[in-house]
């Protein structure tokens, strides 16, 4: 077992809104160093190894680095805190309980980009979070670094919490960017991409929460100090979101890298009235299921990849040999379908398609052709959208078929 390797959860950090407490332990040591020597930023944190948390695990300096580049004028970086996916918690722990970390990591973006706004997007329907996020912004605002960064700037900074429209697709990258500017979250095609074309038109970042929390640490302690903390070649810590049929479920933070097995046999105590394990739904409900055969599979993006899965944002939602696979399948599609914004028919219909054929399974009333159904669908629908909401309802449907073909079978009318 590897000791819990804590950076963004320890107990003495998760001071809420209280500034002065955050400063009193070692908080805005990262933002001075980067105030310091600003041209330095972005080459630290490639240097770090630091992956979006919140979905692809796409390189944080690489969405970074071209809005460094483009010539002053406005700039955003948007902290995206929508949080809105079944078995995801770790963005609203953080925000209620360490905020300071995530606003602090925004503030050390706008440097290394001279972006002259800074919003913090925060999901309504998580009430105790916006008040604190917005409470500790406030406090920001009064900080000799907040001056800093103007008087670096050559102007004023905007720093605000803005609410997200609190839709599971508020989070995408492009629907955060259209409800910022005070439209409904309508995903787009990409490109062009937010850094050449985002908030009004003005290069912008848009960085998970965790993504960004982890920012301070790396500039306080060193590019070397992080890719430490990870096993293997992972680089630093990841938050997992543990639930499902395990008896300790949780948000653990842990060494990049560590097993599947661990999380689930160590971490959370193994199977609920000890049950054998059957699967995971890994980073979410929109990915490729693990199976017991992914037990030894580290967690961090690069083997998750080779697996055909993704760490997505690190939910681990676990499933016994006593839950029904296609239930929980179905439940999510039915999510993905009240979901969909409804901008592309594939999508609208197709969601609700792939809904209602599971409802019918699950419940009993399904025959073979509905599983025809289900295989044509996956193969018509993915790349029939602006986003990836489709493709991650397909793919779930899909990986469950490809596991679990006898279960549906089981439950098909003689
Ligand atoms: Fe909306 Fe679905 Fe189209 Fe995404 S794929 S833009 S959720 S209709």
């Amino acid at each position: 077992m590897h000791a819990p390797n804590q950076v963004l959860l320890r107990d003495d950090i998760l001071v809420g809104a209280d500034l002065s407490a955050w400063i009193a332990r070692g908080g805005g040591e990262g933002l001075a160093k980067a105030l310091h020597e600003p041209a330095r930023v972005i080459a630290e944190i490639e240097q770090a190894d630091l992956r979006g948390m919140g979905g692809a695990g796409f390189a944080t300096h690489r969405k970074w680095a071209p809005v460094a580049a483009s010539p002053d004028g406005d700039k955003y970086v948007v902290c995206n805190g929508n949080e809105d996916e079944p078995g995801t918690f770790k963005d609203r722990f953080l925000l209620e309980h360490t905020p300071h970390q995530v606003i602090e990591g925004a503030l050390i973006a706008a440097v290394a980009t001279r972006a002259n706004h800074v919003i913090i997007y925060v999901n309504p329907h998580q009430p105790r979070a916006l008040t604190v996020t917005r409470e500790a912004v406030g406090q920001w605002r009064e900080h000799a670094h907040f001056t800093a960064i103007e008087e670096l700037l050559g102007g004023p900074l905007s720093l605000k919490v803005v609410p997200s429209s609190g839709l599971y697709i508020g989070g995408e990258e492009t629907a955060v960017i259209a409800t910022v500017e005070g439209g409904f979250p309508f995903p787009r095609r990409k490109p062009p991409f937010p850094a050449e074309n985002g908030v009004h038109g003005a290069p912008t970042i848009v960085n998970n929460t965790e993504t960004l929390a982890h920012v301070p640490g790396i500039l306080r302690h060193g590019a070397s100090w992080y890719r430490s903390l990870g096993l293997g070649n992972a680089s630093g810590t990841k938050l997992y979101s543990l639930s499902g049929d395990v008896l300790r479920p949780g948000l653990y933070e842990l060494a990049m890298g560590t097993s599947l097995e661990e999380l689930v046999f160590v971490h959370g105590a193994g199977m609920l009235l000890g049950k054998e394990f059957k699967a995971v739904f890994t980073g979410g409900p929109s990915n490729t299921l693990l199976t017991k055969h992914d037990l030894d599979v580290p967690l961090d993006f690069d083997s998750v990849r080779q697996r055909r899965s993704r760490l997505g944002t690190g939910a681990m939602i676990v499933v016994s040999q006593g839950t029904s696979i296609v239930r929980k399948v179905a439940e999510y599609v039915n999510f993905f379908a009240q979901g969909s914004c409804g901008q592309c028919p594939p999508c609208k219909g197709g969601t609700f398609q792939l809904a209602r054929v599971l409802n019918r399974i699950d419940t009993g009333r399904g025959v073979q052709s509905d599983l025809e159904s289900l295989m044509n669908l996956c193969r018509l629908l993915p790349g029939s959208g602006r986003c990836g909401l489709i493709d991650g309802a397909v793919t779930v449907v899909e990986s469950s078929l490809h596991h679990f073909i006898d279960e549906y079978e089981a439950l098909l009318m003689a």
